[in-house]
């Protein structure tokens, strides 16, 4: 099956213990340490098999790293860990997954090929709040609950006045935008760099 390393820790002998995600679930699995293993990183694409032992965690097993074109690229990669280590303790603890969520990292990384990877996080992001049906379009400050002309945004983009949690606002209009379309065309990249600290909060 395909998933997306989640989360690795370290265990004896340089073991590791991964959380992948894939379609249906999360798996928690033991990967023993061996020179002939291929490589395992943090938001790789692996193909895998589980080997299932009595009393002790199922094996990671057979795994192919299925890559992406951009892995090289150094910036593109480390921003996708940061959004897998906030995608992990979004998910952890859960078992049964809804298939969104390895659809929508298929979809993120496909995007990460041609376009700015924050830009790609940031719209795949409106699309699971939305999911989740946490995407707040009425823009209501959800510290005194009145309308805001120029939303400023709290952690999962809960909207507020500017004045109210002490964060710059951005255009209606725009957040409307990204809202609908998922996309983040009409944001300048000062914009995506604010957008992306708020999601940094966590998911
Ligand atoms: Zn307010």
């Amino acid at each position: 099956m395909q998933g997306y390393i989640l989360h690795i820790t370290r265990a004896k002998n340089e073991d590791l213990i991964i959380t992948t995600l894939t379609a249906n679930r999360l798996y928690i699995l033991y990967r023993f340490y061996g020179a002939r293993h291929s490589s395992i990183n943090l938001g790789y694409k692996i193909d895998f098999t589980i080997e299932y032992q009595l009393g002790f965690l199922p094996k990671l097993r057979n795994v192919t790293h299925l890559g992406f074109s951009w892995l090289k690229d150094t910036q593109k990669h480390s921003i996708w860990q940061q959004f897998i280590k906030l995608y992990y303790r979004h998910l952890q603890g859960l078992e049964e997954i809804d298939p969104f969520y390895k659809e929508l990292l298929d979809k993120i990384a496909l995007k990460i090929t041609k376009q700015n990877p924050k830009r790609a996080i940031i719209e795949g992001y409106v699309e699971l709040l939305e999911y989740e049906g946490r995407l707040h379009k009425e823009f209501v400050c959800f510290v005194c609950e009145k309308k805001i002309d120029n939303p400023a945004l709290g952690r999962a983009l809960l909207p507020a006045h500017s004045s109210c949690i002490g964060e710059e606002g951005f255009a209606a209009p725009k957040l409307s935008y990204l809202y609908r379309y998922k996309d983040t065309l009409l944001f300048e990249d000062e914009e995506i760099r604010r957008l992306w600290h708020t999601l940094l909060l966590g998911l």
